[in-house]
């Protein structure tokens, strides 16, 4: 039995590679290579490079490989992108999930997890968002994803697929061992951001919005540490071996962070005081996304081991010195300048 993952060679998808070798588990990776690279596939794991929408591939690799559990990662995650791009979003999220799908049952594929995200819930009003909060997202990046979860639950009634939707929060950090990381070209994800100005790779940090009705006016998110992410994804394949339901999870901790929060923690572990400056809010952007966890918690027995800002930042800094050509990030800097500032 393999499991096939979709977006392997990506952030998540990599850290998820990781654990499920760890856990003695056998891995195909299925990735375009648009934003992963083939580097974050760990030797002797089969990397098949093509798109996930590409029926007649997935369905060779599935049989090639004897596939029967799916995780699928591979999507388009950025926000103001998808706002800008609709079509290529629903098109890579939503039409691609489908083909996915159509190939999967085509296979008798028995179980799927699949990558959401809490943008599903567009600007709660409540605190923080049981997976039973009102479904409205607020940017094409979020209705891309939902429709996969409708679509992935309706074909999972039908078909007699498992499915397990794991609503990511704010995923950062790193592998603790070093072994993977955030490597994603142009990220524009907070902590990566902010870890890059602490380098020097950047100039500064944008601000996106300090007035929002928040405790500092910044945006509140749930970051969770990728690699506890990724045990969550193990925990959701064990639980539908198990004969569990197909069932919708938040990914998160519980507690929310400001971006004013982040960029401290990333001030303090770096020791580097860079440059701040307040820009306009960004198109999509909600002002607070925090999880509720009691369901995961509880029906998978998944418990976080990284929840802390301070380690989250402290491995996100590490990774990005480890990709830096030498120590201090000054090459680095010259190097990434360019292509990285937004
Ligand atoms: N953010 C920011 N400056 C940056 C990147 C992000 O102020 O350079 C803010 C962004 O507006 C949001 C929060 O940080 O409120 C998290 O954004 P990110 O892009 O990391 O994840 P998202 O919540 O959009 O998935």
């Amino acid at each position: 039995m393999t499991i096939l993952v979709t977006g392997g060679a990506g952030y998540v998808g990599a850290h998820a590679v990781l654990a499920l070798l760890d856990a003695g588990e056998q891995v195909v990776v299925l990735d375009d290579l648009s934003t992963g690279s083939r580097a974050a596939v760990p030797d002797g794991v089969p990397l098949v490079v093509g798109d996930v929408g590409d029926a007649a591939l997935v369905s060779r690799t599935i049989a090639d490989h004897r596939v029967d559990e799916i995780m699928h990662f591979a999507a388009r995650i950025v926000v103001p992108e998808s706002v800008a791009d609709p079509l290529g979003y629903y098109e890579a999220n939503t039409m691609k999930t489908r083909a996915l799908l159509a190939a999967s049952v085509a296979a008798g594929v028995r179980r799927l997890v699949f990558s959401s995200t809490a943008a599903v819930y567009g600007e709660p009003a409540g605190s923080t968002l049981t997976e039973d909060a009102p479904l409205v997202p607020i940017n094409p990046y979020g209705r891309s994803k939902l429709m996969s979860e409708w679509m992935i639950a309706d074909a999972a009634r039908a078909h007699a697929l498992g499915y397990v939707v794991l609503r990511y929060f704010n995923v950062a950090g790193a592998d603790p061992k070093g072994r993977a990381g955030q490597s994603t070209p142009n990220a524009t994800h907070l902590v990566k951001v902010a870890c890059q100005a602490a380098l020097g790779a950047r100039p500064e940090v944008a601000i996106y919005g300090d007035d929002n009705p928040t405790r500092d006016g910044t945006c509140l998110r749930d970051y969770i540490q990728v690699s506890d992410l990724a045990e969550a994804h193990l925990s959701a394949l064990r639980h539908l071996r198990e004969g569990g339901d197909g069932a919708v999870f938040n990914c998160g901790y519980g507690r929310g962070a400001s971006v004013h929060e982040v960029i401290e923690a990333v001030k303090r572990v770096s020791g580097v005081d860079f440059p701040v400056r307040r820009a306009e809010r960004r198109a999509g952007d909600p002002a607070s996304l925090v999880a509720d966890t009691t369901r995961i918690r509880r029906v998978l027995g998944w418990s976080p081991r990284f929840a802390d800002l301070h380690t989250i930042v402290a491995q996100a800094l590490a990774w990005e010195r480890s990709v830096s050509p030498d120590a201090d990030g000054r090459t680095y800097a010259r190097a990434r300048i360019a292509a990285s500032v937004n």
